[in-house]
């Protein structure tokens, strides 16, 4: 095996699993899923089109069905509701002594 494997730079992300990104690292220092390729829109229309977007997404969380997920955001970031749920899930199996949420958990 040659001596030269492993030695380019590193995302380092924080993954979901909270543990650095081990992929390669392109230019700027991150992955391809964490930033390597886009720096996000570029021409006037793809500005145009993000703003968009994002005031809709703004206008839809505005509206009252979206009152549990605004209190779930307040309260623990940004993190899902469903991300939330498997967390506690995890904390209890951990608790219970269960050896792979313990080592999801880096315990
Ligand atoms: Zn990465």
């Amino acid at each position: 095996m040659a001596g030269r494997r492993h030695t380019r730079a590193r995302c380092g992300a924080r993954t979901r699993k909270g543990t650095p990104c081990q992929a390669m690292a392109l230019a700027n220092g991150r992955c391809r899923f964490h930033g390597g390729l886009s720096c996000g829109p570029t021409t006037e229309a793809g500005k145009q089109r993000s703003r968009r977007n994002l005031e809709k997404a703004r206008a839809a969380l505005a509206r009252p069905e979206h009152a549990s997920t605004r209190a779930a955001a307040a309260k623990k970031g940004w993190a899902t509701r469903r991300r939330i749920q498997r967390r506690l899930q995890l904390a209890r199996l951990a608790a219970e002594g269960d050896p792979m949420a313990l080592l999801l958990l880096g315990m």
